[in-house]
């Protein structure tokens, strides 16, 4: 069985890989697309919540490498490493967190990281990883590089 964040649910049947998969009940409250949660039903998916003490675990190795993730994206690994499960994500940020925590994570559309990164380009207003600016999320110009 596999733990699959909410771009993987929407595109589920894309992919043969799998038809069952866990997710965290957070990813569906933020699923509020009529059309996302048609898809969530064509997938088999079951919910569960991650251990707590492991949700911890990977919310201050988050914080420690300064990762952007959500505190979402961190109950998904959570339960990955709860379950001892892969964590199938096209969010590299997700990825590289999961690989610093030795969780096995497979990317999903796109190929997954090859290793953990030490250098990202953040956004310097909100911290989001950015590729190349515009941010996708404020819309500014500025980017930083930062320690992994
Ligand atoms: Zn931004």
């Amino acid at each position: 069985m596999v733990v699959v964040d909410a771009n993987v649910i929407i595109h589920g049947r894309a992919d043969q890989r799998f038809s069952q998969a866990f997710t965290v009940p957070e990813v569906l409250e933020e699923m509020k697309s009529s059309e996302a949660s048609m898809k969530a039903d064509l997938l088999d998916l079951q919910v569960q919540r991650p251990d707590s003490e492991i949700f911890e675990q990977v919310q201050s190795k988050s914080e420690e490498i300064g990762a952007a993730t959500s505190e979402t994206d961190e109950k998904l690994l959570a339960l990955a490493l709860t379950r001892k499960d892969s964590l199938v994500t096209d969010d590299k940020d997700l990825q590289n967190l999961g690989l610093h925590l030795e969780a096995e994570v497979e990317g999903f559309l796109e190929d997954r990281i090859e290793k953990k990164l030490q250098w990202i380009s953040v956004c310097s207003n909100c911290g989001r990883e950015v590729s190349t600016p515009p941010c996708p999320r404020c819309g500014s110009q500025q980017v930083r590089r930062k320690l992994d």
